[in-house]
């Protein structure tokens, strides 16, 4: 229920400065009326009120023009200039009525024209206190016009003293003041002026929405509520109360002291009721702002637990896939050694058909023993476990010593495998035996997904990081999948990967190696064309390998 008033209350205070520019103009143009068309009553609103002069009129339908020009924040300089000298004039309107009042120096309207004292009641300048109030309006006018003044407090403070005219000359005519409304003899302020100062006033505090007080009433929050609920009550109360009292006690229903007992509970009534609802809202808005906290606490718990777990299981992951590949290294290296023994006929002479399942027995363990091997790579730096030694090395010869790895596999494949070296070779200052198994893990893809074609690899150097180029002539990878590549145990579904089998783990060590020397790899490829991965890792070096290796972690 409250939220739908919120928003409902504050779009209609975000309109009133429209509101208020059009009431104010409309309220002019029936005093201008009431003059050119000769009926006085048009110009008194009420019977036996003071009539509202011709230049309050004019002063009034042209304040209501200059606001409404510049209501918004952002009136264009047209529309800002226009409002300037509207306001100029409502300003002058008064200035001319005070001097008159106070320092009996009359203008001089025959200087415009000598027509124009014809013009009736033009010449009859305002009662001091409606003056006074439409220089304010003038001034707080031109305020809103000026870029700079339109962003400080200075409307908004001129626009409550505008108000505080308007009401002030108001509640003195309702109790009977007369020095409140008519503080010259016989000059009252007119009812009209009294209404237009008020409504300009409010429309000016809102025509700058985003400080000051204005903010305070127009705030979303639970302040905001409270002024809006609280401040009309809060203005009107009293005044209706009073002016009630004040009538019955003239009417003679009651005498002075039971008017003011009246006037006194009544008005303890009204606040208590209002404190009461004031407080209710307060309550109210803590009691949501808790529950919100409360909420926002239980889900960072839920979301810190989630995390914890997570890494708990990834360690637990790491660790178990560890362990395991160390458990199945032990028996793998005790069957490779009797399978040596037996090939080497130490225990005994072998046949022929022996001897070619032997050597598929030692193929497979090898085979196996590259998996393991990958695997414990893995786990180790995804628990953060692996370290790295630094040494001066020869690019050339980490190139030279994997390809010598892989050649043999690509003679078998009847591929062309081409090595180009630095010319003349560089050294580089990285971990040799971790460049090797990158290179290696390149190498090893490039011969098992070419099936005709060349397999190259090529060294260059690129300011201070050596660049480590794989090519090869094979499948290639298509586009959406060249980002996955470097997941672990991702391999596209293919008949090459079924058949060669891996774990899908090559490249994500190789990147994350790569990583850890402080550089990086990059693929590019088109499908059935090829692929080419290019590692770059810094560390150049202008030394030769005389220098003692360092061990980081
Ligand atoms: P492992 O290296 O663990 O034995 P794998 O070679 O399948 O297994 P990765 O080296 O990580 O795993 O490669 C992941 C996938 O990327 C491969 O399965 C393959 O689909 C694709 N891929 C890698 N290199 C190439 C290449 N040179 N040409 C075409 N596809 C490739
Ligand atoms: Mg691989």
């Amino acid at each position: 229920m409250d939220r739908s008033r919120g928003p409902r209350t504050t779009d209609i205070l975000t309109k009133l400065p429209g509101f208020a520019s059009l009431f104010v103009s409309a309220l002019g143009t029936v005093v201008l009326l009431g003059w050119s068309l000769g009926i006085p009553e048009l110009t008194r609103m009420l019977p036996g009120f003071a009539p509202a002069r011709l230049l309050a009129g004019a002063a009034m339908v042209l304040s209501g023009a200059a606001l409404w020009l510049v209501r918004d924040a952002d009136a264009g300089t047209f529309r800002r200039f226009t409002a300037a000298v509207l306001a100029v004039v409502v300003a002058a309107i008064g200035l001319a009525s005070i001097s008159e009042r106070l320092i009996a120096r009359a203008v001089d309207w025959s200087l415009l024209g000598p027509r124009i004292t014809s013009i009736p009641g033009l010449t009859s300048s305002l009662p001091i206190n409606s003056a006074w109030g439409f220089v304010l309006v003038g001034v707080a006018l031109w305020t809103l016009c000026s870029r700079k003044l339109s962003r400080s407090r200075a409307p908004q403070w001129i626009g409550l003293a505008i108000f505080l005219t308007g009401f002030f000359a108001l509640v003195g005519r309702a109790f009977g003041v007369s020095a409140f409304y008519s503080p010259m003899p016989g000059l009252p302020m007119s009812l009209w002026v009294m209404f237009a100062l008020q409504v300009l006033g409010v429309g000016i505090v809102f025509a700058r929405r985003w400080f000051g007080f204005s903010a305070l009433v127009m705030d979303k929050g639970p302040g905001g509520k409270l002024a809006r609920r609280l401040l009309p009550p809060a203005i009107a109360m009293p005044f209706v109360v009073g002016w009630a009292a004040l009538i019955l006690e003239r009417a003679g229903v009651y005498g002075t002291e039971v008017g003011s007992s009246f006037f006194a509970v009544t008005i303890v009534l009204a606040f208590t009721w209002m404190v009461m609802r004031a407080a209710r809202a307060v309550q109210r808005a803590d009691a949501e702002r808790l529950a919100v906290l409360g909420r926002e606490q239980h889900e960072r718990e839920v979301a810190e637990l989630a995390l914890v777990s997570a890494e708990k299981a990834s360690l637990a992951k790491s660790d178990f896939l560890a362990v395991m590949s160390h458990e199945l290294r032990t028996p793998l290296t005790a069957i490779m050694g009797y399978e040596e023994l037996l090939a080497d006929e130490i225990t005994g002479p072998v046949n022929p058909q022996q001897a070619q399942q032997l050597s598929r027995i030692k193929v497979s363990a090898r085979h196996l023993l590259g998996l393991i091997d990958e695997i414990l790579t893995f786990s180790r730096i995804e628990a953060g476990r692996e370290t790295i030694r630094l040494e001066i090395a020869d690019v050339n010869r980490m190139i030279e010593d994997s390809a010598n790895l892989v050649a043999p596999l690509a003679v078998e494949k009847k591929l062309g495998f081409i090595v180009h070296l630095l010319d003349p070779p560089r050294y580089m200052r990285t971990d040799p035996v971790k460049v090797r198994q990158m290179i290696v893990n390149l190498l090893t893809n490039a011969v098992k997904f070419t099936e005709t074609g060349t397999v190259s690899v090529k060294a260059a150097t690129s300011g201070q990081n050596v660049e480590i180029i794989v090519h090869d002539t094979g499948i290639g990878i298509a586009e959406e999948h060249l980002d996955k590549v470097f997941d672990p145990f991702w391999q596209v579904e293919q008949k090459a990967t079924r058949r060669a089998g891996g774990t899908g783990l090559g490249l994500t060590v190789t990147r994350r190696l790569a990583r850890l020397l402080g550089g990086d790899i990059l693929v590019q490829s088109s499908v059935g064309e090829g692929t080419s991965f290019t590692i770059s890792i810094p560390g150049l070096a202008t030394a030769t390998p005389t220098d003692t290796p360092t061990v980081t972690g």
